[in-house]
């Protein structure tokens, strides 16, 4: 499996704006795939209206999508994944599929945006993918008040009026045509209420794949014509949910990964947003030893559970022959353990972020690998 595979496609998938230049990547959380085997033959039901339940904080809606861009693949995996690198692929990476929209609430488009990309703060105007922002006009009368239109918890009538018009139009490519919209707990009444016509009577080809976090709020009439499916999450994909809510770990898990040759304590601290914070990073830091101790001792991971081709470099590099330095392993990972426990506990208020961080990678570095040179 490739790195690309195992990462299941990247960043920018899911998102409600263009990616740039990684258009090949779409996001693949590490529960999805529990998700995915349970989904299958619920898709290959092929309901035209169909409502997956899920946990809050999981990414739902983009694993909706992920649903949706497999059924648009035009080369899609042995096992019914999407490749992320066909047109159609591309397309929906950069939130520009003729025949996918994403409608979510402002919110959480706006905090879909956030998360991906803390440098730019534009997601929530680019609606290429989702009808998001909507009109609005009967949710309050919002005319003009464009800020409280994004900041929206609701899906609003006017995005549901944007992809009526979408499913109006007959598919681009000739194939089905999807409409992914969540969290419909999250439904502006009016908005509902103009959405059951879409999933009475669906046109030609025409899919609706909805999402909620809960049942509760969802409107009678929305459930009763959709076939439903809970996604159940075991506790590992939980634990691994948890370390994503790490703050470091968007940051750090990348570089941790990556083989390990490659660390460069100027080049990680660097990466240090102003938000992050530093106690996330070196909590991160030893939970990811721990592991790679566990992985050395022939254990099963615990907290880092789906990385166990990086943590298996780690123990290579770490004690194989190349690994340099006099000093046994079991030592200089005892003592770069003591050591993270002093920074852990004076990492609250440090002078220099940076330098902080800095002097906490280079003890990872020297102490792990001894023989490999800064570069
Ligand atoms: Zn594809």
């Amino acid at each position: 499996m490739s790195r690309k595979q195992e990462l299941g496609l990247a960043e920018g998938f899911g998102s409600s704006r263009q990616t740039g230049g990684n258009a090949s990547c779409l996001p693949w959380k590490p529960w999805f795939e529990g998700w995915w085997s349970q989904s299958e033959s619920f898709l290959h039901a092929e309901a035209q209206a169909a409502l997956l339940v899920g946990p809050a904080r999981m990414e739902l809606g983009s694993f909706a999508l992920a649903l949706a861009a497999a059924r648009l693949c035009n080369h899609p995996a042995p096992d019914g994944r999407a490749c992320g690198d066909c047109p159609s692929c591309r397309w929906i990476a950069q939130g520009q599929h003729p025949d996918c929209r994403w409608v979510q609430s402002a919110m959480e488009q706006g905090a879909d945006a956030q998360g991906l990309d803390e440098d730019t703060d534009e997601g929530s105007d680019n609606d290429a993918v989702s009808t998001g922002g909507g009109s609005g006009e009967e949710s309050g009368g919002a005319d003009g008040a464009s800020k409280e239109k994004k900041q929206s918890p609701q899906i609003l009538i006017g995005q549901i009026r944007q992809l009526q018009d979408f499913a109006a139009v007959s598919s681009h490519r000739g194939g089905s045509r999807w409409a992914v919209i969540g969290s419909i707990h999250r439904f502006n009444v009016f908005a509902a209420n103009a959405l059951l016509k879409g999933l009475e009577e669906p046109e030609p080809g025409m899919r609706y794949l909805l999402y909620a976090e809960r049942l509760r709020g969802v409107p009678a009439t929305i459930l009763s014509r959709c076939r439903r499916l809970v996604l159940q999450t075991d506790a590992q994909s939980l634990q691994a949910q948890a370390l994503a809510l790490n703050e470091a770990s968007s940051w750090l898990l990348p570089f941790l990964t990556v083989r390990p040759v490659r660390v460069q304590p100027s080049n990680w601290a660097s990466r240090v947003g102003k938000t992050t914070s530093i106690a996330d990073a070196v909590e991160l830091l030893l939970r990811w030893l721990i592991d790679v101790e566990r992985c050395r001792l022939g254990l099963e991971a615990r907290h880092f559970p789906f990385e166990a081709v990086a943590l298996r470099a780690w123990v290579d590099a770490c004690t194989g022959k190349t690994s340099g330095g006099s000093e046994p392993y079991a030592d200089r990972y005892a003592r770069l353990m003591d050591r993270l426990v002093v920074y852990a506990r004076g990492s609250q208020h440090p002078v220099n972020a940076q330098l902080y961080l800095e002097s906490v990678f280079e003890d990872v570095r020297q102490l792990m690998f001894p023989g490999i040179m800064a570069r």
